[in-house]
């Protein structure tokens, strides 16, 4: 998406090799705008996956999640995260290790949210390792639920992520794919 790698070439800072940021569009600072032509773009490519909800992980996959599910027309659910197991049985749940942050977390979706004849889409707005969409896809299959598609804001393509889902068997869509950054210096995936 054109729109989406001018953005991140303006106002993205490569604070390393491995990590970008972009608080002021989408990580803290969010542009409203920018978020609906990603609702745009996720709806282009999801649209005829017959999808029925769409899932994202809290917090920085809303803004883009809940454009997207407006755009489509669908509900659109938050996986928490949260420090500690729930032993109610009304929520499932699995542990996703952050390596941005080098912590575990308990990703949660309520029973209430989900049944067998869901088609989920999930959407987050980086994709590194893997592990946080990979996680949301254990959640919608222990549901019995199927995993129609990821959508990516923006992908490390010089992580493994990309490749773990790929490998499972999902149909990923990432709007930016990044394939090197350094200090002051941000490159995409020629494609
Ligand atoms: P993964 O689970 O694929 O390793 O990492 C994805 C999650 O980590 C995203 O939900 C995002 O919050 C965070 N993340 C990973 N890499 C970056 C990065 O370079 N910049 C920012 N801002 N977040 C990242």
């Amino acid at each position: 998406m054109e729109a989406l790698k001018q953005r991140i070439l303006k106002d993205g800072n490569a604070l390393n090799k491995s990590v970008l940021k972009v608080d002021s569009f989408l990580n803290h600072g969010v542009d409203p705008v920018l978020m609906s032509e990603i609702g745009t773009a996720f709806k282009e490519y999801f649209q005829k996956h017959g999808i029925t909800k769409i899932f994202t992980i809290e917090s920085s996959g809303i803004a883009p999640t809940v454009m997207t599910a407006l755009q489509m027309g669908l509900p659109m659910v938050t996986l928490k995260k949260q420090t500690s197991k729930i032993l109610s049985g009304e929520v499932y749940q699995t542990t996703v290790h952050s390596f941005t942050k080098d912590i575990n977390y308990e990703l949660t979706l309520s029973k209430k949210y989900i049944s067998k004849e869901d088609k989920i889409l999930i959407i987050d707005d980086f994709l590194a390792y893997g592990e946080a969409a990979l996680g949301a896809a254990r959640l919608v299959e222990e549901a019995g639920a199927e995993v129609s598609g990821i959508g990516i804001v923006i992908e490390k393509s010089f992580q493994p992520g990309r490749k773990l889902l790929e490998d499972s068997g999902y149909d990923v869509c990432s709007l930016a794919r990044v394939s090197r950054l350094d200090e002051g210096i941000i490159e995409f995936v020629e494609e």
